[in-house]
């Protein structure tokens, strides 16, 4: 048996949406499928205001540039995350600061957060690992206490919740991926979600539409349209939206799939816990985006995934911290000890996990996964 780390979900309407644009509709933004994808959302999940985005990268750039950071300011957020969330805050010339994530979640720590605020702090980014959740609501009462913003990178996220809320509808900016690695999917895409009554909407409109008043030209508010600010091509395509549309109507069905195999995983890893530093812990409001295991010895680690990969099963490691790498050691503020963070991208390792797993290759894996923990703890 040969397992992948990763299949992208089909539904069976992608083809059909898409003929149906490509037949009757512009294949540009801002069409029926984008309305169709915002209404969606909208409605599924309470969002206020909500913009289509061609990736979760171009959405966090338009939340720091919306949240008005600015050449000097200082954005916290943790140094364990994607490489998008710190280059959104170099695109203003603001200065990243990293903050350690927490053993249990890999979220971003509360204590971190705090120690690492100062005059200049005007956001705080919150990425939800695996899609589970943050400590947002501490984060949030930090926040006001501070007057900053809060930007949550809900790129695992869609379909996840915090006590009911979904992910990315609670901090004053939420930022969503349908890259093809994530649960659903349009291969790439994105989407902002703008929750605070205190951003600007007309700003962001002019803002996702090149600098231009045109969303005010499509509701035939004005007669052309024209240069009002800074802004870019941030606006998916049609054919993109008609996948996304087609995903998105499964997405609790996904999600389920998902956390089927979770609870799985999480009942095989709790019997080698002794080895292991942290895990996914199975979580009811979680979509399943991920299952990581943490092993708490860099050898062992490297056994077990000698071990699985032999048995043609792909297992991945995940980010390296930011502020370990060549590019981001510059932004290595030294009053942290980052002990946690230290060797995570060789030690961490994520299962596969996806819904076209089938019963028979699920067990095959739980089976070489115990036998690759009994491996690498007994051999020397
Ligand atoms: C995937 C991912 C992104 C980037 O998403 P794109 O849509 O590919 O730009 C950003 N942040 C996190 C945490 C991600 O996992």
């Amino acid at each position: 048996m040969k397992i992948k780390f990763n299949k992208i979900y089909k539904s069976n309407k992608e083809k059909k949406y898409i003929m149906d644009v490509l037949d009757n509709h512009s294949i540009s933004g801002d069409g029926i499928y984008t309305d169709k994808v915002i209404e969606f959302l909208k409605r599924k999940y309470s969002i206020m205001n909500i913009l289509m985005t061609t990736s979760c990268s171009q959405s966090l750039e338009m939340a720091i540039r919306l949240a008005k950071v600015k050449e000097g300011d200082e954005v916290i957020l943790p140094s364990f995350s994607f490489t998008s969330c710190a280059n959104s805050i170099l695109a203003v010339n603001a200065k990243p600061v990293f903050a350690r994530v927490e053993k249990e979640t890999l979220n971003i720590d509360i204590n971190s957060i705090k120690r690492l605020i100062t005059d200049q702090t005007k956001a705080i980014m919150v990425i939800h690992y695996g899609g589970i959740s943050a400590n947002i609501d501490e984060i949030m009462k930090i926040a006001k206490e501070h007057n900053i913003k809060v930007i949550e990178d809900a790129a695992h996220a869609i379909g996840a919740f915090s006590n009911g809320r979904t992910l990315g509808s609670i901090g004053d900016f939420g930022s969503i991926s349908f890259h093809s690695t994530k649960n659903i999917t349009s291969g790439e895409g994105g989407a902002i979600y703008i929750n605070s009554e205190g951003i600007d909407k007309n700003n962001a409109d002019i803002m996702h539409q090149k600098g231009t008043n045109r969303f005010e030209f499509l509701n035939g508010n004005t007669e052309k349209y024209v240069w009002k600010g800074y802004g870019s091509s941030f606006c998916p395509s049609e054919i993109l939206m008609a996948h996304l549309y087609a995903q998105l109507e499964d997405v609790e069905k996904v999600t389920e799939e998902r956390l089927k195999i979770v609870k799985i995983y999480n009942k095989l890893v709790e019997e080698f816990k002794d080895i292991l530093f942290s895990y996914t812990k199975f979580n009811t409001e979680s979509n399943g985006h991920l299952f990581y295991i943490f092993f708490k010895d860099l050898d062992k680690a490297n056994k077990f995934k000698k071990y699985v990969n032999n048995k043609n099963i792909d297992v991945r490691t995940h980010y390296v911290p930011l502020h370990s790498t060549e590019f981001g050691k510059k932004y290595k503020n030294d009053f942290l000890n980052y002990h946690l963070e230290d060797d995570i991208d060789k030690k961490l390792m994520r299962l596969p996990l996806y819904p076209a797993l089938t019963d028979s290759e699920i067990e095959y894996i739980c089976k070489e996964i115990r036998n690759g923990f009994i491996y690498c703890n007994t051999s020397l």
